[in-house]
């Protein structure tokens, strides 16, 4: 295939002033030496003349021409200042044009990099792609990224309601210690407005604290699942916002002791864990899926396991109630879906019932106003379902980063939705 280097030059950069030395082919790479011209550079101090010391070569991996992987050798200019009195004894010319210090991408692969990284790109693909290193791409991703991100300040601007959600981002170490982060969305526009690198009431106070007034101001509503911090984080630092458990939470609990139950169950009655072929086992699946309470054959199928398997009826409660927690969210009305809680609290506090269902019925009793709060976000188009799925998103890029800012940044590049038409004009020097 013909390569003309000029041609990828005017690709590269577009810049009058670089001069193209060669273009050789090196096994599965392509590489074009550059050098810029400098009409009588001046000392960045006192502006005196200069004269050029040495022309050391770095190399930068760029975007792949004609899928062919491209390293670019930049032969830079070492200059001396001329001036016996001046305080700078030595500088390098950069251009940011072509690639900014310190990293070790040119500029447009850097900027490509951080688009596909918001595509949901993994770094060590991208690493292939431009026959990099993953370090090289994961400076490159966090430097541009960082620069878009901190650019893009519209995002937290117009939202009526903001979620706090705890997030594992790493598990480190030979112990697998823990470190938790804070999740901030916008719940309203589904998107991801910051990460918190704790999970702690002070941090999380404060960074909702540190939010302009007409932005606390706006928020009508506080999402959170059934923390004690951000609960307390919601009331002390936005009183007026109106806090709700998102739907997703109060479900999962009811699935828990459904769960919970079942096993327990399954125990006492074998005396030891599930195995298939066995009906509690086999009626797990029916126990989940919302298709069961619709679907008389299925119906029919999950009874008939029951009978086997669950002498007293434990389970069967277990799964009425995670039934009637489902009815109370299909409840439109605000008034009516409040009772059915209260019926639910009710059963399930009864001293005859399973002791997950006792447990559950504290943890309803609890949070009941933030729970029932949510039939009456919904309606003024508050939080939404899509929460949880932009929350998996961010979830999915949480394991194994070991920085925390490498996580927040490639967390927002992927969830955070940032305004990629910015990166044009972004300068990392
Ligand atoms: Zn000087």
């Amino acid at each position: 295939m013909h390569v003309d280097p000029n041609e990828i030059v005017t690709h590269l950069v577009g810049l009058k002033d670089v001069r193209v030395l060669y273009y050789a082919r090196r096994g599965p790479v392509g590489e074009i030496a550059i050098e810029q011209v400098h009409v009588d550079p001046r000392c960045p101090s006192c502006e005196g003349p200069t004269r050029v010391k040495d022309r050391p070569v770095v190399a930068y991996t760029d975007l792949p021409f004609a899928g062919v992987p491209m390293t670019i050798l930049w032969k830079k200019h070492r200059l001396v200042c001329t001036n016996p009195e001046c305080v700078v004894k030595s500088f390098t010319r950069g251009d940011h044009r072509i690639a900014a210090s310190g990293c070790m991408l040119t500029t447009r692969a850097a900027k490509w990099v951080v688009r596909e990284i918001g595509s949901g790109q993994h770094i060590s693909h991208l690493a292939k792609t431009l026959n990099t290193s993953w370090d090289s791409v994961n400076t490159a991703m966090r430097r541009y990224g960082q620069a878009l991100i901190s650019a893009d300040t519209k995002r937290l601007k117009e939202t009526t309601a903001i979620g706090l959600d705890e997030t594992l981002f790493v598990r480190e170490g030979a112990f697998k210690h823990k470190h938790w982060s804070t999740t901030v969305c916008d719940v309203v526009n589904n998107q991801l407005i910051d990460v918190i690198p704790t999970r702690d009431f002070s941090e999380v106070a404060r960074w909702l604290h540190d939010q302009p007034e007409h932005v606390r101001a706006r928020l009508e509503y506080g999402c959170l699942d059934m923390s004690r911090t951000y609960n307390a984080v919601f009331k002390v630092v936005t009183p007026k916002a109106t806090r709700v458990i998102d739907r997703f939470h109060v479900m999962r609990h009811a699935l828990l002791a459904l769960d919970e139950c079942r096993r327990r169950v399954q125990q006492v009655q074998l005396g030891h864990r599930g195995r298939s072929g066995e009906p509690l086992y086999k009626a797990r699946k029916l126990l989940v899926i919302k298709a069961t309470a619709n679907d008389p054959q299925l119906q029919a199928r999950l009874e008939g396991l029951l009978a086997l398997g669950d002498p007293d009826g434990e389970v069967a409660l277990a799964y009425g109630v995670k039934e009637a927690v489902a009815r109370f969210y299909e409840t439109t009305d605000a008034e009516r879906a409040t009772d059915l809680l209260r019926d639910i609290i009710d059963q399930c506090a009864k001293k005859s019932s399973p002791p997950e269902l006792r447990k559950l019925s504290h943890t309803l009793r609890n949070w009941f106003d933030q729970i029932t709060a949510w039939h009456h976000a919904r309606v003024s188009n508050g939080p939404t379902e899509g929460m949880n799925n932009l929350l998996k998103r961010v979830k999915r890029v949480a394991f194994g980063f070991t920085n925390f800012e490498n996580f927040r940044i490639r967390a927002l590049l992927y969830a955070g939705k940032p305004n990629f038409r910015l990166l044009d004009s972004i300068v990392v020097r």
